[in-house]
């Protein structure tokens, strides 16, 4: 039991929901919970073609004009995030229902953000994504569902979620700047984990002064079991800005050292980019 707790605890990552309960499932069916016999857990699709995370090498991918700019409704609310929560295999904070809204960015709908959540690595980089094979510091994953979709079955959908992540990169900076103080306020739950939310802070004041009219999409999965081929992915090409002293935080707090999968074959799937965003010339 202890053994299949660890197991549960170290390897089960989240990219999304029910990722809990699948893993609960999942450490009762199998023996080796490690991200390579995900493939093996009953009913999963972690083995299949389109998986998530990748390496985005820039001197393949397209512009695609149809990315316009997103349309973002309640991002800078400061009463939105309701919840902060440790779960074992991320630092996760759900969302007020029906309140934060993101369209438009190629999406094909109107997508209802749920939660948002963490990979980090304690000794080094622990972001999900590559970008030409280098892995940022973190990764933060906004997790949104489709509107509109029959039953609310989003996982039967290959664009049924909208995962918007952002890679974190380390500020030395002596002193915080502006944009610290709500990761700063953020961060202090990380203490005492499982908490309401008491501070002022909105997605926008995480974002920060990300240009957020730059970014890859492609299609792929949710990163942990069951690895549902169901996410339109979106990845902001400028990192977001946060003190180490932060970010270290997260596995020190937490206690665990690492949560991301690793990279996954692209199999022939196409990665295009808004029209802003910066590609190699003579592609
Ligand atoms: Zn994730």
């Amino acid at each position: 039991i202890f053994y299949m707790l660890i197991g549960f605890i170290r390897f089960h990552f989240c990219c999304g929901f029910q990722c809990a309960f699948a893993a609960l499932k999942a450490s009762r069916s199998s023996t080796d919970h490690t991200p390579s016999h995900w493939a093996e857990i009953n009913g999963s699709h972690c083995g299949e073609h389109h998986q998530s995370p990748i390496d985005i090498v820039t001197s393949i991918v397209t512009t695609d004009p149809k990315l316009d700019n997103f349309t973002f409704v309640n991002f800078s609310s400061q009463h939105s995030i309701r919840t902060i929560t440790f779960n074992g295999h991320s630092v996760q904070c759900d969302m007020e229902d029906n309140e934060v809204e993101v369209s438009g960015g190629g999406l094909s709908g109107q997508y209802s953000v749920k939660q948002f959540h963490f990979h980090w690595s304690k000794d080094g980089a622990g972001s999900e994504h590559l970008v030409d094979d280098h892995r940022y510091k973190m990764e933060m994953h906004i997790v949104t569902e489709k509107k509109d979709v029959p039953g609310g079955d989003v996982l039967s959908h290959k664009d049924g979620i909208a995962v918007l992540g952002f890679f974190i990169n380390v500020s030395n900076r002596l002193y915080h700047n502006e944009m610290s103080e709500p990761w700063q306020m953020l961060t202090s739950y990380l203490e005492n984990i499982t908490a309401e939310l008491n501070h002022n802070i909105s997605l926008s004041d995480l974002i920060g002064h990300v240009d957020l009219s730059k970014f890859y999409r492609y299609m792929g999965s949710l990163t942990t079991p069951m690895c549902d081929e169901a996410v339109v992915w979106t990845l902001f090409q400028e990192p977001i800005q946060v003190h180490k002293d932060l970010l270290q935080k997260f596995p020190e707090n937490t206690g665990l050292s690492f949560n991301y999968r690793p990279s996954q074959s692209l199999n022939g799937r196409k990665i295009t980019a808004s029209p802003a965003t910066p590609l190699p010339e003579g592609e």
